[in-house]
């Protein structure tokens, strides 16, 4: 295990209609990041709340909706913003620029580079262990992935692998509230699958009562995201695709969620 230390604290906030930002709050060292700033006014207020002044700012990706608030939160709080060196030409000034296998200095914590490319190309997940959680945005959703708009099936399969094979317990912090609408689709790929029967009642309930689905947890993603489980027999032989590559499965699934 890395370090010790009091645990980290996690923040979810709603921005704009249906993305989410994050403060990761190490209680060591005081310091604060924000995951993306789809807007600065929420993200200024949960920090507020809690009497916390913002450090770090990490980026995911290039679009405005992650990315409107970066300027106006550097403006008030002098934090650095840390983002795909790959993106730096469509990114707001970067003070740090990041590639797969680099490492994010939060205060005491360290959050480890991936590149999940797939939404766009320079797409960037961070895992921070000693948090258990990846900021994943829209690269890994809650029963979903991000729309291929730059990338291939096989570059967002490959990224998802990579964010597959870490710890089961980690939670999953993603970018957008899109789970009810995810959650209709996989019951289209998987309808008998027990895992997804009782994870769709506990989204139902949550949204019902207008509480976020996220962060979710790797190992229920693994058992119910039909994204991730196009490896499984069943969905390939549900789709007609029996004895297909698993990247070929995912590419299907993919399509049928862009049309659904
Ligand atoms: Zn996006
Ligand atoms: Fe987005």
């Amino acid at each position: 295990m890395p370090d010790t230390g009091p645990a980290p604290e996690i923040v979810t906030i709603p921005c704009l209609k249906d993305n989410y930002a994050y403060l990761l709050h190490d209680r060591a060292t005081g310091a604060t990041a924000v995951i993306d700033v789809p807007d600065a006014a929420p993200v200024e207020a949960a920090l507020a709340a809690r009497g916390w002044h913002l450090t770090d700012i990490v980026i995911t990706h290039h679009h405005w909706d992650h990315v409107d608030g970066v300027a106006a939160l550097r403006a008030a709080s002098g934090a650095r913003v840390w983002g795909a060196a790959a993106d730096a030409h469509r990114l707001p000034p970067l003070d740090h620029a990041l590639t797969e296998g680099d490492q994010v200095v939060i205060g005491a914590l360290r959050g480890h580079v991936i590149d999940v490319s797939g939404h766009t190309i320079g797409h960037i997940a961070c895992h921070f262990p000693q948090a258990n959680a990846v900021f994943t945005a829209d690269s890994l959703m809650a029963l979903g992935c991000g729309r291929l708009f730059e990338g291939t099936a096989a570059q967002m399969w490959d990224s998802l692998q990579k964010l597959a094979a870490l710890p089961p317990e980690t939670l999953v912090c993603s970018g957008h509230e899109y789970t009810m609408s995810n959650l209709r689709f996989a019951r289209t790929i998987e309808p008998g699958n027990p895992a997804l029967i009782s994870r769709g009642m506990k989204i139902e309930a949550a949204r019902a009562a207008d509480r976020p689905t996220v962060p979710s947890v790797l190992s229920e993603e693994l058992a119910t995201n039909p994204f991730l489980r196009a490896a499984d027999p069943g969905i390939a032989q549900h789709l007609g695709l029996a004895g297909q590559a698993p990247v070929d499965v995912f590419a299907r699934i993919r399509s049928l969620k862009d049309s659904f």
